[in-house]
C-alpha cells in the first residue's frame, strides 16, 4: 500500500548538506581569537538552513565558530536568556 505523506518532517536531519558555508572559505566560521567574524555572519545571513544550524549548536554546546550566525559568546547569551 501506498502511503501519502501530508506534513513536512519537524527536523531535517540532512540540513548540513544545504549549509552555505560549505561552498565558501570554512576558516571565516573559525576565525583566530579577536579575528573578525563579519564576513562568516554574512554568509549566515543568506543560508536557507540559518536556523536548523543554530538550534544543532545550541544542542550540541559548540564552542568555537560561528553557527547559525553567532558567536560562541552570542550563543551563550542566547541560552542565558533562555533558561
Ligand atoms: S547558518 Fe552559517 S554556519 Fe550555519 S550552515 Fe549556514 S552558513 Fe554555515
Amino acid at each position: 500500500m501506498r502511503e501519502l505523506f501530508l506534513v513536512e518532517p519537524i527536523a531535517d536531519e540532512n540540513w548540513q548538506d544545504r549549509a552555505l558555508c560549505a561552498q565558501t572559505d570554512p576558516e571565516a566560521f573559525f576565525p583566530e581569537k579577536g579575528g573578525s567574524t563579519r564576513e562568516a555572519k554574512k554568509v549566515c545571513l543568506t543560508c536557507d538552513v540559518r536556523n536548523e544550524c543554530l538550534e544543532s549548536a545550541l544542542m550540541n554546546d559548540e564552542r568555537f565558530g560561528i553557527w547559525g550566525g553567532l558567536s560562541e559568546r552570542e550563543r551563550r547569551k542566547l541560552k542565558k536568556r533562555a533558561v
